[in-house]
């Protein structure tokens, strides 16, 4: 795009030829955002939305994320969709925690962002309170329309966001405060 791409003047020699000239990051953006391999926490009724999110009608493959990655290690992007109990919300932090940097959390549906209707002594109010969340998609349950559109969110994110991403002093200080290193 216009954006991360900037053509420049050939230098003599390779007229005609054309290149381009950007910075590493925005190249490694670029491809980080359009390959990401999202693991699907599916708890509840919010996954089975996501089932349809990845079928033919919406076909999550054209974002280049049709690889589900049910192991924690191979994963980019973790997508929490239905009720997570507390006793669960120990499962789901080890799962974040075997995620390789950089990872990105998409909380999907009103219970994984906030308990939504449950809000009972079972139920964890929300998985921030035990994982950073880079975005919240709202509904009970989301369209798969709302999930791509979430999905999309991550992907500008990932566009955005420095190579070395766990090394800036601001994501340290995010994981710090969830009692990461
Ligand atoms: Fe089910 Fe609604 Fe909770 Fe999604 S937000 S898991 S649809 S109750």
């Amino acid at each position: 795009s216009d954006r991360i791409i900037k053509t420049v003047d050939a230098p003599e020699g390779i007229e005609g030829q054309g290149f381009f000239a950007g910075k590493l990051d925005d190249f490694v953006g670029l491809a980080r955002a359009n390959s990401l391999w999202p693991l699907p926490f599916a708890t509840s009724c919010c996954g089975i939305e996501f089932m349809a999110t990845a079928g033919s009608h919406y076909d999550i493959s054209r974002f280049g994320s049709e690889r589900m990655s049910f192991s924690a290690r191979q994963a980019d992007i973790l997508m929490v969709m239905g009720t997570i109990s507390k006793k669960m919300g120990p499962v789901l932090k080890q799962v974040y925690l075997q995620m390789a940097e950089p990872r990105w959390v998409l909380s999907v549906g009103a219970c994984a962002s906030s308990g939504g209707i449950f809000d009972t002594y079972s139920v964890l109010q929300g998985i921030d309170r035990i994982i950073p969340v880079d975005v919240y998609v709202p509904g009970c349950p989301p369209r798969p329309e709302q999930i791509l559109d979430g999905f999309m969110q991550i992907q500008e994110i990932a566009k955005s966001e420095q190579r070395r991403r766990r090394e800036s002093p601001e994501y340290k200080a995010l994981l710090a405060s969830y009692g990461i290193e």
